[in-house]
């Protein structure tokens, strides 16, 4: 038994004594709720409440049910950053249809204190990343000198499909603004199930404006890269998850939404 494992059975045992549950949930791993290509087809409806998701991770992105705006879950909280550019605490009781979380613990921190744009910035961290067939939670704190964000608004049953959400999606634009950059890497073996490559969300400093990433310009950043080889994922129990058909090929439509 490594040294690690005795000292998480001792704290497991004495645990009940001073009112810890000793939960068997990992915390170097991915947790995904449905698939991109499910949202994609207007799935906008899960099953999973943010109270349940919160067990899995403190550090992550999505959406919540009805498509009701982007996801940023950091240190912790959960945020709703909604169409009109206001952002709410997410409530426990509150579903999310897509969510992709995990406990931010990082395995490398890189200061960098160039201006870079979108693609400067993916080509930096490319350069940084050690394997391109593991997974990434990657955080950025520090100074943005520009940043543009979208949300996207609720949607009425019968949902339309995230590409035609996104035609009219609402964006944002920041200058000189503090805040943190919430991102995934994933490979390109995750299409269909997740976005291969980058996923940034950003939330600001204060806390009250954020969104779905479109551009940026960095300033004095700071990452931090959590190294993750682990995957849960849980998909929704609906008959509209059950009936759609997830086979089509979406790269495409999937670029069109997330640029
Ligand atoms: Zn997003």
């Amino acid at each position: 038994m490594k040294c690690i494992d005795r000292i998480l059975l001792i704290v497991c045992l004495i645990s009940p004594l001073y009112g810890y549950s000793c939960s068997k949930v990992k915390r170097d791993i991915l947790f995904q709720t449905s698939t991109i290509n499910a949202l994609l087809e207007g799935i906008y409806d899960g099953d999973v409440t943010f109270g349940e998701l919160r067990k899995y991770g403190d550090f992550g992105l999505g959406t919540l049910n009805g498509l009701d705006g982007e996801l940023v879950v950091l240190d912790g909280k959960f945020y709703q950053v909604r169409s009109d550019g206001i952002v709410n605490p997410v409530d426990s009781s509150m579903k999310t249809p897509f969510a992709v979380v995990t406990f931010h613990e990082a395995d490398k921190t890189v200061m960098a204190n160039k201006s870079l744009n979108l693609e400067q910035l993916e080509g930096y961290l490319d350069s940084i990343l050690p394997s391109q067939n593991i997974f990434y939670a990657i955080r950025i704190d520090g100074t943005f000198r520009y940043i543009k964000v979208r949300s996207v608004p609720r949607q009425e049953r019968p949902y339309p499909r995230l590409v035609d959400v996104v035609k009219n999606q609402p964006t944002f634009e920041f200058y000189d603004m503090k805040g943190t950059i919430v991102a995934f890497w994933l490979p390109e073996y995750i299409n269909g199930i997740n976005i291969p490559g980058y996923h940034f969300h950003f939330l600001t400093e204060d806390k009250q404006s954020g969104g779905h990433i479109l551009s940026v310009i960095t300033g004095d950043i700071r990452i931090q890269i959590d190294y993750t080889s682990e995957i849960h994922m849980v998909l929704p129990g609906s008959k509209e998850f059950s009936s759609v058909d997830l086979t089509k090929e979406k790269q495409k439509e999937l670029e069109s939404v997330e640029k």
